[in-house]
């Protein structure tokens, strides 16, 4: 078995995140600064709230500000237009990058510098696979996928999505062998 092999050699597969999570909410920002992380790298879209919704979904200021008030800072990475992502940001009082270009990692390496952090100093929070978690996992960062807020409509998206699902059940299998317990960052052969 594929992933049998790959767990025998001890490494994460890149496109696995080291967290999976419903809600950006769900996270404890308190248990990333006890794993060494030191800023978060957020996605907008499907991740802080709906596709071109310009208010943040339920939650979502409150759980930013324990966050920054666990010492965490916070930068948004979005693949989506400054149009977009600039009032978004704005609102939330947030620097940002838009047109990220995830999954390549330099998208997160800048960002982490803005916060004047390496990129293994912070995690990335998406809800993409193909281009949040395997932008995350190049850079070196902690990855942590959450399920999108609500189900995309455009093919482009679905197809996305019916490409993932595989590689989710995967992953779920392997947290259930693993006994519940998440794969660590030094699973995934980086630092
Ligand atoms: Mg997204």
């Amino acid at each position: 078995m594929r992933d049998g092999k790959k767990e025998k050699r001890g490494r994460l597969p890149l496109f696995y995140p080291h967290q999976l999570l419903k809600r950006i909410t769900d996270l404890d920002p308190q248990a990333l600064w006890f794993m060494g992380v030191r800023g978060i790298i957020l996605d907008v879209d499907n991740t802080l709230t709906t596709h071109n919704s310009p208010v943040p979904g339920e939650g979502v200021m409150d759980w930013l500000q324990r966050a920054e008030a666990c010492g965490l800072k916070r930068i948004i990475l979005s693949n989506n237009t400054p149009d977009r992502v600039r009032p978004f940001a704005e609102m939330l009082g947030l620097g940002f990058t838009a047109n990220g270009k995830k999954p390549l990692p330099s998208g997160v390496r800048r960002a982490a510098r803005e916060m004047g952090l390496s990129a293994s100093e912070t995690a990335l929070i998406g809800d993409q696979i193909f281009t949040d978690v395997l932008a995350g996992r190049l850079a070196g960062a902690v990855s942590i996928l959450v399920e999108p807020i609500e189900p995309e409509t455009a093919a482009f998206f679905r197809l996305k999505r019916r490409l993932e699902a595989p590689i989710l059940k995967r992953y779920q299998r392997r947290l259930t062998a693993l006994g519940g317990r998440r794969p660590d960052k030094t699973e995934g052969g980086i630092k």
